[in-house]
């Protein structure tokens, strides 16, 4: 079991009263809070070494390529990359899939060809697909939800035919907490349709699930630092050597180069030719903090600590369910659901619900489509209520949200 109390006092953020209390985080979904070591990252990397990467032959030059680089090695490891060079760096999960869009999609999508998206996906993964295929004629397929709330993966079989080129999908999502068994279904897909590229989008996986790149038979995988106790305005698209070796630079300019003349350009070698521009060098260091001190406390406790989390507030809500107080959304199996809990308060509008547990009990949740506006529609709401939980929270939190959601109704006279 993880020891919050500890892990907490490693947050500074938790010291702050939010409306005259304690601070209640719980939108981890959208963005973590970020442990001291990587503030003092951050900190020691412009107080002591800042200067530009790959460029200055100088002591400070010297020592920011050094650590940017010990930062993709360390970031290979931490989500079993068999080469460092197959870790790009960019600012979030949306440039990376919008740099395999741009880069993979447009050389190999033609007129008919098919992609295959979910009905869970975040904008950022259906977004560039749909302008892909607007791009280039290709016809986008949508694998739906099934009356439980999970994917019809029965269903995905007939849909792969010779046409699929890639299938996109989330590994955990960010509305619903549904886990996706990305091994299983790759495996699959890779043995029935050895043609079909895949690309997970791990951006709500990465920060809670032990991560093994090579045993998720996918292609390309992605996520960002900040939802995983790094800075903002880090991520990384991971993708084998031999397939990012094909691909055709999403960015062009200094930094990404071998040869340059008047009327033409070579690229320069993995992963340079991707990082065009003066890159997050603060950030990428930040982030392989925020990487070790997750693999100190363990991805598989931290795992284990949210399912447990998991299992107490189903079944806090499910009480509050049978009295018709609230509807839940998604599945109800813990093992196969992470600790997002997405939901309506019955006869309250979900902004009005997060803005007063803001007010009265210094709770931070979402509301709204959570970038996922086909899925509100298909779940009949124009917006939802979401709690997301990591490894600083606690089973006393979930009671102050249930006793928040009594206090909305009572100030809604619901009572
Ligand atoms: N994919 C999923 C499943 C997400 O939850 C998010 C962010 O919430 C994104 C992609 C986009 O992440 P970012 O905003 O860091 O690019």
């Amino acid at each position: 079991m993880l020891a919050t109390d500890k892990i907490r006092a490693d947050f500074p953020i938790f010291k702050r009263q939010i409306n005259g209390h304690p601070l209640i985080y719980l939108d981890n979904a959208a963005t973590s809070q970020k442990p001291q070591v990587v503030i003092n990252a951050l900190v020691d990397f412009y107080q002591n070494h800042n200067a530009n990467v790959h460029r200055g032959i100088h002591t400070l030059g010297d020592e920011a390529t050094q650590l940017y680089q010990a930062a993709r090695a360390n970031l290979a490891r931490f989500i079993g990359a068999s080469d460092p060079n197959e870790i790009v760096f960019v600012r979030n999960t949306t440039e990376a899939i919008n740099l395999v869009a741009f880069s993979w999609g447009l050389a190999h999508l033609k007129p008919d060809d098919e992609i295959i998206v979910t009905e869970l996906e975040h904008h950022s993964n259906l977004l560039p697909w749909q302008r892909l295929c607007r791009q280039t004629g290709a016809k986008l397929l949508h694998l739906p939800l099934d009356n439980n709330g999970d994917l019809a993966f029965s269903y995905l079989k007939s849909l792969v035919g010779q046409r699929v080129k890639l299938v996109a999908f989330s590994h955990v999502s960010n509305v619903l907490g549904t886990i996706i068994d990305i091994q299983h279904l790759a495996r699959d897909l890779k043995h029935s349709a050895p043609h079909v590229c895949l690309l997970a989008d791990g951006a709500q996986s990465t920060p809670h699930l032990p991560i093994h790149v090579k045993d998720l038979h996918v292609d390309f995988f992605c996520f960002s630092g900040h939802k995983m106790l790094g800075p903002m305005g880090i991520g990384v698209l991971w993708a084998k050597k031999a397939i990012l070796e094909t691909m055709e630079p999403f960015l062009v300019g200094g930094g990404m180069i071998s040869q340059v003349k008047p009327d033409s350009a070579e690229w320069a070698d993995l992963p340079d030719r991707f990082e065009a521009g003066t890159p997050n060098v603060a950030g990428a260091i930040g982030l392989s903090v925020a990487s070790d001190y997750l693999q100190q406390h363990g991805l598989q406790n931290i795992r284990d600590h949210e399912q447990d989390l998991t299992t107490y507030a189903l079944q806090r809500f499910v009480e509050m369910e049978k009295q018709g107080l609230v509807t839940l959304y998604g599945l109800r199996d813990p093992n196969k659901r992470a600790a997002i809990f997405t939901f309506n308060l019955t006869g309250v509008h979900a902004h009005d619900v997060a803005q007063i547990l803001d007010r009265e009990c210094g709770i931070a949740v979402r509301s709204g489509h959570h970038c996922n506006q086909p899925l509100m529609e298909k779940l009949d709401v124009p917006a939802t209520v979401r709690a997301s939980f990591y490894l600083y929270n606690t089973r006393d939190e979930i009671d102050a949200l249930i006793n928040g959601l009594h206090l909305v109704r009572k100030v809604f006279k619901l009572t």
